[in-house]
């Protein structure tokens, strides 16, 4: 096995990403070494690279997949070298009361050991990993397929799950980009009406193709789902939360708005409305491992692919650059 490995670090806020050689990481007894086969770029990878003034340094990248190379003297697990891997990025503590209640994206942690975001992560050839954060990959999945689903099809799948989606239900997912795009396919997998929410009419063809039932900018579907009875759920994945007070006629009753993302300092829903309509909001964050491993399995079964774009891991701070400018349809993959 190579004893060097190529990483992407972020070393300096203000400055891009610095590609080296650097040794592989020993491991611990219960840690397993992921030879990483593609890495997706999320968002978040910027906000971190571009707005951190501290934290520095680390290896970027929280949606790592590959092949194991070598696991620990105490991993009993079926990892065993060569299984196909999806990695589970935060590393929980697996012991609080989050943990054990299979909640570990509540864990009291935080993300103070996430890989990616405060620890080394994916932008790299290798990567240490607790064994519990490696979860099997389905064979039908390819690496760079299933790379978006570590982050993006993760926090979607979860965000769903805690609006409580049901079959058959209305569910209008707000934003088409490497959140929504996944969205709506996973919704509709799990058998939901979906209604995407988009003021790109370019965007539209995109959402039906993906299984929306009905796709156009949010005073449209206001009414054409205050028509129908409403949306159970409001899914948002746009960072812009304005759509989100345009659809409210178009919510039912006891429905619910769940937040996958949000920059607005204010959400435009009045009051009155939540007891009115007994409206539920509910912030949702990342997923759990079990999660994962049930966005992958849902994703091999029912041919759920991202859009993605693949680069080498050595064009990363030119990824990142189309990712500003909003270029990358929908999700970049670096493969290390
Ligand atoms: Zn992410
Ligand atoms: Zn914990």
């Amino acid at each position: 096995m190579a004893t060097s490995m190529r990483v992407a670090v972020w070393e300096r806020p203000g400055e891009p990403l610095a590609l080296h050689d650097r040794p592989i990481p020993d491991l611990g007894p219960n840690d397993v070494l992921v030879e990483i086969k593609a890495s997706g770029v999320c968002f978040t990878d910027l906000r971190v690279i571009d707005g951190r003034s501290e934290g520095a340094p680390f290896v970027p990248g929280h949606e790592p997949v590959g092949v194991i190379a070598a696991v620990g003297t105490g991993v009993t697990e079926q990892l065993r070298p060569g299984a196909r891997v999806a990695v589970h990025p935060q590393f929980a503590c697996g012991e609080c009361s989050y943990c054990e209640a299979g909640e570990d994206e509540a864990c009291v942690l935080g993300t103070s050991q996430f890989a990616g975001l405060s620890i080394d992560g994916g932008y790299a050839q290798y990567l240490r990993v607790p064994a519990l954060r490696a979860i099997p990959l389905p064979d039908a999945l390819d690496f760079a397929d299933a790379a978006p689903f570590c982050c993006a099809g993760l926090t979607v799948f979860a965000a769903l799950r805690n609006g409580g989606i049901e079959a058959g239900q209305r569910v209008a997912v707000i934003g088409i980009g490497g959140l929504g795009h996944l969205a709506i396919s996973i919704a509709t997998a799990l058998g939901a009406k979906v209604y995407a929410v988009t003021a790109s009419a370019d965007k539209t063809e995109l959402a039906r193709e993906r299984g929306a039932v009905w796709a156009g900018d949010a005073p449209a579907a206001a009414r054409e789902l205050a028509d129908r009875g409403g949306a159970n759920i409001v899914l948002n994945t746009a960072n812009v939360l304005d759509p989100v007070g345009t659809l409210l006629p178009g919510v039912a009753r006891q429905g619910a708005i769940v937040l996958a993302a949000a920059d607005g300092d204010v959400l435009p829903v009045p009051p009155g409305m939540f007891i009115g309509l007994q409206l539920r909001v509910i912030g949702s964050f990342f997923g759990s491992r079990d999660d994962l491993r049930d966005v992958l399995e849902l994703a091999a079964r029912h041919h759920i692919r991202p859009q993605i774009e693949r680069y080498p891991l050595d064009e990363v701070n030119a990824v990142h650059a189309r990712l500003r400018a909003n270029e990358v349809r929908f999700r970049a993959v670096l493969m290390p």
